[in-house]
C-alpha cells in the first residue's frame, strides 16, 4: 500500500494551494528566486505550509519548484542545488508535523527541448538529481507539476520514479479551441495514456484555468484513466491591475466547486496561482 492508498482510503484528498503569492506576502521581493528564500528566509518560507496545514491541507508540497539546476543556473544558484532541495524538504516536513504528508514539488526545466536547449540527457541528469536529493530528505511522494511538454514531463517523471517514492504527474491544459490541450498540442487521452504507460501513480492537471473549466478537464481524464486524479486550478484567470496580477475568483467562489470537481472524479483537489490559505479551509467546509 503506498501512500497514495494510504491517503485516498479516506475520501478525496486536500492538497495545498499557491505558494509563490504567499511568498511575496511575507516579504519576498519581486523577480528574487522563490526557492532560494529556502537558504535566506526559512523561517518565512515555513509559514506558507504551515498556513496550509492549519487551514485543513492533508498534502503540502515544498518551495522546490524551481529548484532544478537548469532553472537554477538561470539564477546563478546552480551550485546551491543540494542545499535549496534539502532544505526546502526539510522545511515542509517540520511544518506538516505528521498531521499532513509532503509532496515534493519538481517544475520543469525553463528549456524547451524542442528548440534545442537543452537534450533528453540533460533532463534526465537534472531531475535525477533533484528528485534524489529530495527523496534523501524524507518527503512522502513527488509531484512533477506545470509541465507543458509531455517528452519533459515524462523524463522528470522516470527520474522520480528510479527514487522508489509515489509520484503525481501533472501538465498544465490551457491551449486549443477548448483549452483542452497543452501548449504543446496534446489531448488529454494522450497525456494520460503516456503518463499511465510511464508509471505515473496519479496524474492530472494544474494552473493555466480556473476551477469551473478544470471540472470538464477532470471528467476528460476520468473518462480515459483509472489512475487516482490530482487537480489544482488557478483562483480564475489572472489579470494585471497596474503593476499587480489579480484573480478573480475568491476563496468561496473557488470552494463552491469543489464538490463538483470532486464529483467529476478528482481524488486530489487543492488550488495553484492565486489561491490562500483560506481557499483551502473554504474548501475543507464544502468538502467535509
Ligand atoms: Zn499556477
Amino acid at each position: 500500500m503506498t501512500i497514495i492508498d494510504e491517503l485516498l482510503a479516506n475520501g478525496p484528498v486536500i492538497t495545498d494551494g499557491a505558494w509563490g503569492t504567499q511568498l511575496q506576502l511575507r516579504g519576498l521581493p519581486i523577480g528574487h528566486s522563490p526557492d532560494g528564500w529556502n537558504l535566506e528566509a526559512a523561517d518565512k518560507v515555513e509559514e506558507v505550509p504551515r498556513a496550509y496545514v492549519d487551514a485543513g491541507s492533508d498534502v503540502v508540497l515544498t518551495n522546490t519548484f524551481r529548484a532544478n539546476r537548469l532553472a537554477l543556473e538561470s539564477e546563478g544558484l546552480a551550485e546551491k542545488v543540494s542545499d535549496i532541495n534539502r532544505i526546502g524538504a526539510e522545511i515542509s516536513l517540520r511544518a506538516a508535523d505528521g498531521k499532513a504528508k509532503v509532496f515534493a514539488s519538481i517544475g520543469p526545466s525553463g528549456k524547451i527541448l524542442m528548440m534545442g536547449e537543452t537534450s533528453e540527457e540533460q533532463l534526465r541528469e537534472v531531475f535525477e538529481e533533484q528528485a534524489n536529493i529530495l527523496a534523501q530528505a524524507g518527503v512522502d511522494a513527488i509531484v512533477i507539476e506545470t509541465m507543458t511538454d509531455l517528452a519533459e514531463a515524462k523524463i522528470a517523471l522516470a527520474a522520480a520514479k528510479q527514487t522508489g517514492l509515489p509520484v503525481v504527474c501533472c501538465m498544465v491544459f490551457d491551449s486549443g479551441k477548448e483549452l483542452d490541450r497543452t501548449m504543446m498540442g496534446n489531448n488529454i487521452e494522450q497525456v494520460a495514456k503516456e503518463l499511465t504507460d510511464a508509471g505515473a501513480d496519479a496524474i492530472g492537471a494544474n494552473c493555466g484555468q480556473g476551477i469551473i473549466t478544470y471540472i470538464e478537464i477532470c471528467k476528460q481524464f476520468a473518462a480515459v484513466s483509472d489512475l487516482p486524479l490530482w487537480i489544482k486550478p488557478n483562483a480564475g484567470i489572472p489579470k494585471v491591475d497596474d503593476d499587480c496580477v489579480i484573480y478573480d475568483s475568491t476563496p468561496e467562489e473557488f470552494a463552491a466547486s469543489a464538490r463538483a470537481l470532486v464529483e467529476a472524479g478528482a481524488s486530489f483537489v487543492g488550488g495553484c496561482c492565486g489561491t490562500e490559505p483560506e481557499t483551502i479551509a473554504a474548501m475543507k467546509r464544502q468538502l467535509s
